[in-house]
């Protein structure tokens, strides 16, 4: 499959790459292409520039400095997880980098790609000719949606591996404008809305991901299931941290929503609470109440949620005897 034809743009600086987005609504910013380079073949982006991130060698690093582990957007997969600091201290984190894809994903995929991803659709995440069946749907640039059988909406899941885990961390980005920096929690750039899945303004981009070291104090851990284990988006994915000395829980869930989703209400259930047989059993029903699950992948609803109950459940069991 060939990409559409493009103009190219390789700024030398975090302003000129905003300046130019600027200019440029429609241009697209370019990181390790694993995800963007796939939608272009597929013709579901076909933006008219890309803007390569390649000169901006300044974000790439993984740095402890005044209590916070500073991640730059542009840092590798690969090099995140093989941090002595993330594989030791961070497991989730190093757990879910080292879940994406495959080898070569991790090699060439970043941390702010992986972030910044599209959300997924199993009439989306087609060739052009295998979406010619159809009329195009809304997120491709028609009126309906196929998934939810109505005009102007799209229940495209977002399927990252990472955000849920840092989620969990109580991570934070660092969003770059040509106005200057904000520190932002990730949290907030998800928009859950299929067809924009990012709150980024025009010209920003993400340059930093900011982990407190505290996060370091509890367990943590991150689990998925995916149909080929060692190539696949997660069919559902999550993440977990604990604090024994707190009682505190943080989860987080991915491939389950058109966000990654923190599941605050099971947080509040478990808060305090003795991490035992019991109170994981008690966790089922509760998993899944926090998330819109729709039909956008090819596994049925009542899948997911079933896979949702096993990997928190499992994910606290773990949690019980490291804690
Ligand atoms: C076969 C296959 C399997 C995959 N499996 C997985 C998987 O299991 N889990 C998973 O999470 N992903 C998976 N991916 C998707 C992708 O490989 C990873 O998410 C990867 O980490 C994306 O990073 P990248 O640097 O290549 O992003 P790119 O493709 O360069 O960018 C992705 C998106 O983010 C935007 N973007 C990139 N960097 C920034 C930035 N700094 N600021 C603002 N916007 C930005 C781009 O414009 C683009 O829209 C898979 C892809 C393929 C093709
Ligand atoms: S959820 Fe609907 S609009 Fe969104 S990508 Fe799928 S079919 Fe298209």
């Amino acid at each position: 499959m060939r990409l559409p034809k493009f103009d190219y743009r390789q700024p030398e600086s975090i302003q000129e790459a905003c300046a130019i987005l600027l200019d440029q609504p429609d241009a697209k910013v370019l990181a390790g292409g694993t995800d963007l380079l796939v939608n272009m073949k597929h013709r579901v982006e076909t933006p008219s520039m890309i803007v390569s991130l390649k000169g901006l060698r300044d974000l790439d690093y993984v740095r402890k400095a005044n209590g916070m582990v500073r991640i730059g957007a542009l840092t590798r997969l690969k090099k995140v997880y093989n941090d002595p600091f993330v594989a030791k201290k961070l497991p989730a984190l190093a757990a879910a980098a080292s879940s994406v894809g495959s080898y070569h994903h991790q090699t060439m995929g970043t941390l702010g790609g992986n972030l910044c991803q599209q959300t997924r659709c199993k009439y989306f995440n087609q060739s052009k000719w295998w979406r010619s069946a159809r009329p195009l749907c809304f997120k491709a640039g028609g009126d309906p949606c196929h998934v939810a059988k109505k005009d102007q909406v799209c229940y495209s899941t977002y399927c990252g591996d990472v955000a849920p885990a840092l989620l969990v961390l109580n991570a934070e980005v660092v969003l770059s404008g040509r106005e200057g920096s904000k520190q932002v929690p990730l949290e907030s750039i998800f928009s859950g809305v299929g067809k924009t899945p990012l709150n980024l303004e025009p010209g920003q981009i993400l340059t930093e991901i900011v982990i407190p070291e505290q996060s370091a104090d509890g367990f943590s851990t991150y689990k998925k299931i995916a149909n080929r284990g060692s190539i696949d988006f997660p069919i559902v994915g999550a993440a977990v941290w604990t604090s024994a000395s707190t009682g505190e829980s943080r989860i987080a869930l991915t491939a389950v929503d058109r966000k990654p989703v923190r599941t605050r209400q099971l947080e509040d259930f478990l808060k305090g609470l003795e991490l035992n047989e019991e109170t994981i059993q008690g966790v089922d029903g509760l998993v899944a109440k926090e998330t819109q699950l729709m039909m956008s992948s090819i596994d049925s609803i009542s899948y997911k949620r079933k896979l949702m109950g096993q990997l928190v459940k499992s994910a606290l069991s773990e949690a019980m005897g490291g804690r």
